[in-house]
């Protein structure tokens, strides 16, 4: 497939190409300019920009719809699939190539997308994530047993967290997330936001704790990654092996210089501290959520600052979570305005790449490359709302096929 007449922002920050030809082959870019080899089928895309498909390292596709009716069995298995399915879909029309899930499907869901039956992007999830009794990932009402927790399991397609304490329950539970399809962990080292029963200053696990489910991942060749709303927490997990902090909202020049030694990315999450602020309602959870958000959007772009400057390894995602999770380019909008646009690209796709670990594959318009690819009406470095745009998404390419075409 020969596409041409499109200016290519390639995804390693260099500056776009006018009238840039793409060949395509065998689900691989294969050259970049030229002239076309004779029978190639030829993609006009004059008009669009094109760039790598996007990447959101952080989103919850077991969470598609409201939470408090999905986890009080108000909804039945068929409408949550549904939705998850419409989200898989969504994703993808939206431009989003890749997805890393950082808790709570099942790898049911992830191969069913895999076999091309429900349309989406490439999942590479943790599982269900691991949480301590009490702390971030648990969801249950505070007068339900936790012991009824992994109740709420959905056999094939959904598995929040599972319930770890103790360095002997962490490996087992690690074991367990690895046996069913996670091909990374996530575990909760602070408070969180989205929480019933904790605060944003609480540590949670040990250090034994956290480095017991480093070694698990390290003897699969893959690595832990933290969510951490504090330091303490995040201080703990870094000297214990983690390799990964999603959200980071206090990431100083301190904390972000320890991380750039240890080889530590950040993956901040704006999109859904917005979403919250503006009704946490609307994902159907509680509305004092809401309150709870506190300096972290501060804190977060600050962060971004600070490991910036350190030198670290830093992807974007949206962590959006309930229904209504169709603006997801709206992460890489925020990101264009604490940086720059093309800062924001390369981070949604070099960058996100470098994080998930699958560079050599995706991420940037190069020979040998996945041909994913995004097409937009309009230049979203000139307009980065057109990032959360999905109408302005005009054209997907996932893996050399075309799965959306509005051009
Ligand atoms: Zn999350």
């Amino acid at each position: 497939m020969w596409l041409t007449g499109a200016t290519v922002i390639d995804g390693t920050g260099a500056d776009p190409v006018p009238d840039r030809s793409i060949l395509v082959e065998d689900g691989r870019i294969a050259a970049l300019g030229g002239t076309p080899p004779a029978g190639a089928e030829v993609l006009d895309c004059t008009g669009l920009v094109i760039t790598p498909g996007l990447i959101d390292a952080h989103v919850h596709f077991g969470m598609s719809s409201d939470i408090g009716q999905s986890l009080t069995r108000q909804l039945s298995v068929a409408e949550m699939a549904a939705d998850m399915f419409e989200n898989c879909r969504q994703t993808l029309h939206a431009g989003f190539t890749t997805v890393r899930d950082t808790g709570g499907i099942d790898d049911g869901l992830a191969q069913v997308v895999a076999s091309g039956k429900v349309p989406g992007p490439r999942i590479i999830h943790c599982g269900p994530l691991l949480a301590q009794t009490g702390g971030h990932g648990y969801l249950g009402a505070t007068w339900e047993p936790s012991e009824d927790w992994e109740s709420h399991h959905v056999v094939g397609l959904r598995a929040v967290s599972f319930l770890s304490d103790g360095p002997d329950s962490v490996r087992k539970n690690a074991r367990e997330a690895f046996r069913r399809g996670a091909s990374f962990l996530k575990m909760c080292v602070t408070g969180g936001v989205v929480s019933h029963h904790d605060k944003l200053t609480d540590t949670q696990f040990t250090a034994e704790e956290i480095a017991a489910a480093v070694t698990e991942a390290s003897a699969r060749g893959t690595y832990v990654t933290v969510h951490a709303h504090n330091n303490a927490g995040l201080r703990t997990a870094i000297q214990a092996g983690v390799k990964c902090v999603e959200h980071g909202s206090e990431i100083d020049e301190e904390m972000a210089t320890l991380m750039a030694q240890h080889g530590v990315a950040h993956v901040p999450t704006l999109a859904v501290v917005h979403a919250l602020l503006d009704d946490s309602t609307g994902p159907g959870l509680p509305a004092h959520i809401g309150t709870r958000v506190g300096h972290v959007l501060d804190g977060q772009i600050a962060a971004i600052h600070a490991s910036r400057a350190a030198g670290v390894l830093i992807g974007s995602g949206s962590d959006y979570i309930g229904p209504n999770q169709e603006r997801r380019g709206y992460e890489i909008t925020l990101r264009a305005k604490v940086e720059d646009p093309m800062t924001a690209l390369v981070t949604a796709t070099r960058d996100n790449a470098r994080v998930l670990r699958i560079d050599d594959e995706v991420g940037t318009i190069e020979p040998g490359k996945r041909a994913d690819l995004a097409g937009f009406a309009g230049n979203p470095l000139d307009d980065p709302a057109i990032f959360a745009d999905h109408e302005r998404v005009r054209l997907v390419l996932q893996r050399g096929r075309v799965v959306k075409d509005h051009r």
